[in-house]
């Protein structure tokens, strides 16, 4: 049997973030931009404070591409990292490859994505496998058990894809059975994303964003032109209005 041909540790793609500048800071008086957010100065704490800026994450990375490597055996691929590597791997993509089993697979405890296509894969019942049950999307077309799956008439389970059903319309990621049945036409991460943003535009609408900022605005500027003394006071004649209005 040929060698496998990985030869040096393998590239995990990275994450990628673009910086998003602070929400809060520039609302403030006095804020400055520093290394990694804003600095403001808070009369009211006498003290600078640091805020930082807000990452957003652009692709989460954690994917692990080896195709036509003769990978036999899924420890000649873990092999290369430590287990804290290994919990990064979200998507392992190994087409073209000579894998017949799935022993090992547990090295790579989160994965969400597993392309296994054109391996030679010929026993349906390892597709029981319990650390399979945990992962998004596994395809397996292309391997010699998908004779057997088509003409025993065995029914996979919904994360297993043969015959690919279209890709997410959002990041154009590979989708299983189960994803097309929960999310339309999105992935899972993006239909959480959605979701997401969806929850945050819905509190921003009311009351207007415009009205929020004002107000910050009017607030900084009024506490740090009362300072802590003149901040005491105004509560406490707030407060006895209060009292002497409702008592
Ligand atoms: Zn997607």
């Amino acid at each position: 049997m040929e060698d496998c041909l990985i030869k040096s540790k393998p590239t995990i793609s990275p994450k990628k973030v673009v910086i998003v500048d602070s929400q809060i800071a520039p609302l403030l008086t006095g804020y400055r931009k520093v290394d990694g957010g804003y600095e403001y100065w808070s009369k009211l704490e006498n003290r600078m404070i640091f805020e930082r800026d807000i990452e957003r994450v652009v692709d989460k990375g954690g994917k692990l591409s080896l195709s036509n490597k003769n990978i036999s055996n899924f420890s000649q691929i873990s092999q290369w990292y430590t287990d804290l590597e290994l919990s990064t791997i979200t998507s392992l993509i190994i087409p073209n490859n000579k894998l017949r089993s799935f022993e090992g697979i547990e090295a790579f405890p989160n994965l969400e994505e597993l392309d296994i296509s054109f391996n030679l894969f010929d026993n349906p019942d390892l597709l029981q496998k319990t650390e399979l049950a945990s992962i998004d999307v596994v395809i397996l077309k292309g391997n010699p058990f998908e004779q057997k799956i088509s003409s025993e008439k065995i029914i996979l389970s919904k994360n297993f894809v043969i015959n690919s059903p279209p890709p997410c319309a959002e990041c154009k990621c590979n989708r299983s059975p189960a994803m097309v049945e929960n999310y339309g036409v999105l992935c899972k991460n993006c239909h959480a994303s959605k979701k997401l943003k969806e929850a945050v535009e819905g509190i921003s609408l009311y009351p207007q964003p415009s009205f929020i900022e004002q107000l910050f605005k009017s607030l900084g500027k009024l506490l740090e032109a009362l300072g802590i003394k003149g901040t005491l006071i105004a509560i406490v004649i707030i407060y006895f209005l209060y009292v002497t209005k409702c008592g």
